[in-house]
C-alpha cells in the first residue's frame, strides 16, 4: 500500500537535490571546517557559500547575521535564554498562547526564573487582536515572542505590524519570531517587510531539508547571550563544530524553497483547497479552523464534532495516510491541543481534529484517496459515537 504523506508540518521528505549537494560532505569532504589545511579550508568555504546562500534567501547582506544551529527549538531557546540573560534590568516578555511549546515552554520557565510573561489570546479564527497586542507593550518590555505561522492551523500572524508597531513604540525592545511554519513556505524578507524583526528562527526538516540542523537569524547589534559555550565557532555565539553537510543541505533546501515560491505555492493550495470544499461538502458538522484568517497554503486542520481523534488517526493509519490529531494523544498525553483551546473551539470539536499539511510531493492522487476515504472514516467512528444520534438532530449554531 502506498502510503500517503499529508503531515508535512511535522517534518518533510528531504528533496533529492539536498541529497545530492550533503553527499560529498559525508564522503570525501568530511573535514572540520576550523582545520588549518587546505582540505578543511574548503569545507570551510562550503560553510561560509551556505551562510551566504541562507542570508540571501533572506535579503540579508551580512552573513554573519546567519547562526547555524541543531533545530528551531535550539533557536528559540537560545534567542529568548540569550536576549532576557544580556538584559537583565528588563523582565517583561510578550509572547502568544498558541505558540509551539519550543517558545510557550521557554516562556512559562522565564515566569519560574522571575519574568513577567504576557500571553495574547486569538480569537475564533485563531487572529491576534493587533489592538490589544499596543496595549500590553510597556516600559520594561524586553522582549516580544510572536510566531509566524501556527504548526496546527497555518495561520499567519501579521509580523510586519506587530514588529513595526514594536519599534514604533521603542526601538529597543526586542522582536523574535518563530518562523519554522513559514520559512521555505513564503518568501521572508528581512531588510525588506520584516526589516523590524531582530531574530528569527526556524529547522531544516520542515523544508526539505534533514532533521538536526536549524538557524538563527540575529540582527547586527541584538544584546544577546551565547546559549552554547565552547569552542569559538559561530564566532563564538554557538559552540561546537558545525554540521557542515547538513548546513550545504539546508542552504540548498532554501535554493529550491525559492526557485519554487510561486508554482508550487499556488499547486499546494489548489490541493489544500479541492479537499477542504470535498470534506466542507461531504461531512456534516465540522469547523475548519481558521479559515476565516490568512492561512499557509499547505494546511487544513478540521474538527469533527463527536468524533475520537485517535480513532480517526488509527483509521487512517491502517488506510495509510498519515496526518496529525489535534489533540496531543500521539505524544502520551491527551490534552487537548492548546492551539485550539485558545480559539475557544468547542471541547467536542477539539476532540476531533486532524490536520492535514501538504508539500510539493502531494499529488492529486494524494488528495483523492484522502476525499475517498476519509468522510467514510468519520462516518465510521460517528455510528459508534453515543453523543452522534444527539448532536446530527440539534439545530446549529451560526
Ligand atoms: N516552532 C514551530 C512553529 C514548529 O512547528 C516546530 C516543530 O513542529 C518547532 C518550533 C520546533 O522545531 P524542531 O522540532 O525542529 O526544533
Amino acid at each position: 500500500m502506498n502510503v500517503i504523506y499529508a503531515d508535512n508540518n511535522a517534518t518533510t521528505r528531504v528533496a533529492p537535490e539536498v541529497v545530492e549537494a550533503i553527499r560529498p560532505f559525508l564522503t570525501t569532504e568530511y573535514f572540520n571546517p576550523s582545520s588549518m589545511y587546505e582540505p578543511a579550508r574548503r569545507t570551510a568555504d562550503a560553510l561560509a557559500q551556505s551562510r551566504a546562500e541562507v542570508a540571501r534567501h533572506f535579503g540579508l547582506a551580512d552573513p554573519s547575521e546567519i547562526i547555524f544551529t541543531g533545530c528551531a527549538t535550539e533557536s528559540t531557546n537560545a534567542a529568548i535564554f540569550g536576549v532576557v540573560r544580556a538584559n537583565p534590568n528588563r523582565r517583561h516578555v510578550i509572547t502568544t498562547a498558541v505558540e509551539h511549546p519550543a517558545v510557550l515552554g521557554v516562556c512559562k520557565e522565564l515566569e519560574r526564573e522571575g519574568c513577567d510573561v504576557t500571553f495574547l489570546g486569538v480569537d475564533r479564527d485563531g487572529n491576534l487582536d493587533v489592538g490589544e497586542f499596543i496595549r500590553v507593550l510597556r516600559p520594561d518590555t524586553l522582549l516580544v515572542t510572536i510566531m509566524h505561522a501556527n504548526n496546527e492551523t497555518g495561520v499567519i500572524f501579521p509580523i510586519e505590524q506587530l514588529a513595526r508597531l514594536t519599534k514604533e513604540t521603542d526601538p529597543s525592545i526586542i522582536f523574535h519570531t518563530d518562523a519554522t511554519q513559514s520559512v521555505g513556505k513564503m518568501p521572508i524578507d528581512l531588510r525588506g517587510e520584516l526589516q523590524n524583526v531582530d531574530m528569527l528562527s526556524f529547522s531544516g526538516h520542515k523544508l526539505h531539508a534533514p532533521k538536526g540542523v536549524g538557524a538563527l537569524y540575529v540582527k547586527r547589534g541584538t544584546r544577546c547571550r551565547p546559549f552554547l559555550i565552547g569552542g569559538h565557532q559561530e564566532e563564538g555565539r554557538r559552540a561546537g563544530t558545525e554540521n557542515v553537510p547538513y548546513i550545504v543541505g539546508l542552504a540548498k533546501a532554501l535554493q529550491l524553497a525559492a526557485e519554487g515560491f510561486l508554482d508550487e505555492n499556488t499547486r499546494v493550495l489548489g490541493l489544500r483547497d479541492r479537499l477542504e470544499k470535498a470534506i466542507g461538502e461531504r461531512i456534516p458538522h465540522i469547523e475548519i479552523n481558521g479559515r476565516g484568517a490568512p492561512r499557509l497554503p499547505n494546511t487544513l486542520n478540521v474538527s469533527c464534532h463527536c468524533v475520537e481523534g485517535e480513532s480517526l488517526l488509527t483509521q487512517m493509519d491502517a488506510y495509510g495516510i498519515c496526518a496529525s490529531s489535534g489533540s496531543a494523544c500521539t505524544s502520551g498525553s491527551l490534552e487537548p491541543s492548546h492551539v485550539l483551546r485558545a480559539m475557544n473551539i468547542p471541547d467536542a470539536a477539539v476532540q476531533g481534529s486532524v490536520r492535514f499539511s501538504f508539500s510539493r510531493y502531494n499529488t492529486d492522487a494524494d488528495v483523492d484517496r484522502i476525499i475517498e476515504a476519509f468522510p467514510k472514516m468519520v462516518a465510521n467512528v460517528r455510528r459508534i459515537s453515543p453523543y452522534w444520534d444527539q448532536e446530527k438532530n440539534a439545530p446549529r449554531l451560526g
